[in-house]
């Protein structure tokens, strides 16, 4: 079935009305390119909404973030880098980029993201093995918050940096502090799909002027700050344009807002599910966790009864969409390290994501409910 075909999508954003306003406006004054008003004010944002004197580069993607983030901790041909299992494959495919090895490592239970116990355990192994992990990526899944102040404590423990991936976790936080500044770098997607978007775009959190120079050089083809064209080292063309921070700084400004709506919708749906034994909405363990409900997953006890319920919202022309294959089941990583339990496989095959995206009316609320209560 094509995406065009759905009356009701798994994760459409909502538009405020200023995209057009800030991109017209960049238009009349002809800043169309990396640099602006809309790159500025957007940066200046989100330094705001995440606080803890972090410094924000807008740049093309969160995939394009990451790499930046791994370029600059030097991760390197044959390192070692741990990642979870259970996440987007952009989590992964930087560390490719670099001729580095993914490490995977699987779930706990409470919030499907990089168990703390497998972590330390896959460190000790690899140290033992083979040469310590240049790198620690953590991910806080559909924006759900990982146990960051664990996999933090680790990581010093064994003094290895941390990439945080906040991708889809903008307006999240744990222990009140927002998500993506808790390590070395953090990063957020402002894809078409995520809470906020750009139309496509990423943000790399960086903690000093120093590393924000560097970033940003090394996103502009690595050239020097001198009169002609003299490069450091090998450079990419990341920088975000000036009319694609038009869209995504009209975005962040409603972002408290939008967290509030998916708050609500994500009630919305536990009331749904509230008599049903069979299905369990993935929600908050306790109150330390404050996600931007960016996406709902709900888990069955079965995996037939999760394909049952799937086709019938696929027939009635909602769209949902099953929990990522974990990564160390894929063929082209079958022979990086793993380090399992039977989270993430048992997720994948028991979970399923339901609409989510900002433009869901109530009207469309009426219709789920509807096809919902038919099957349970
Ligand atoms: C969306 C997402 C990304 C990728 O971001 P892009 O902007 O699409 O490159 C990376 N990691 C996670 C966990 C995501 O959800």
């Amino acid at each position: 079935m094509k995406y065009h075909q759905f009356q009701i999508k798994l994760s459409q954003p909502a538009l405020t009305g200023k995209e057009s306003y800030y991109t017209t406006k960049a238009f009349e004054k002809n800043e169309v390119s990396n640099y602006g008003e809309n790159i500025r004010c957007f940066e200046q944002h989100i330094e705001k909404i995440v606080g803890q004197n972090k410094m924000a580069i807008a740049l093309q993607s969160g995939t394009s973030a990451l790499h930046l983030a791994m370029i600059m901790l030097g991760v390197q041909k044959d390192d070692e880098v741990i990642c979870p299992t259970f996440t987007f494959i952009a989590t992964i495919n930087p560390i490719c980029y670099l001729h580095a090895q993914p490490v995977f490592v699987d779930s706990e239970p409470e919030t499907g993201n990089m168990c703390p116990k497998l972590l330390e355990e896959a460190i000790l192994h690899r140290i033992h093995h083979y040469k310590k992990p240049k790198a620690i990526v953590a991910v806080h899944s559909y924006g759900m918050p990982a146990k960051i102040d664990e996999i933090i404590y680790i990581a010093k423990k064994y003094d290895i940096p941390v990439i945080e991936d906040a991708a889809p976790a903008l307006g999240s936080y744990f222990k009140n502090q927002h998500c993506g500044t808790f390590g070395n770098f953090g990063v957020f997607s402002f894809n078409g799909n995520k809470i906020a978007t750009g139309s496509g775009g990423g943000i790399l959190l960086v903690n000093t002027k120093e590393e924000k120079q560097k970033a940003i050089a090394i996103a502009n083809q690595a050239k020097k700050n001198v009169d002609y064209y003299e490069h450091f080292q090998v450079g990419y063309n990341y920088r975000m344009s000036n009319i694609v921070a038009g869209v995504a700084r009209a975005q962040v400004e409603v972002l408290e807002t939008r967290v509030k709506w998916h708050n609500q919708l994500h009630h919305w749906y536990k009331n749904l599910f509230s008599n049903t034994s069979q299905i369990e909405l993935k929600s908050v363990v306790n109150d330390l966790f404050n996600p931007n409900y960016w996406q709902n997953l709900i888990l069955f006890s079965e995996e037939k009864f999760r394909d049952d319920f799937k086709n019938e919202l696929l027939n009635n022309k909602i769209e949902c969409k099953l929990p990522w294959k974990p990564m160390h089941t894929q063929a082209i990583f079958k022979n990086c390290p793993a380090f399992v339990n039977e989270v993430s496989t048992s997720w994948f095959t028991r979970g399923l994501c339901l609409p989510s995206g900002s433009s869901i009316t109530e009207n469309d609320k009426t219709y789920i409910a509807q096809v919902i209560h038919k099957l349970i």
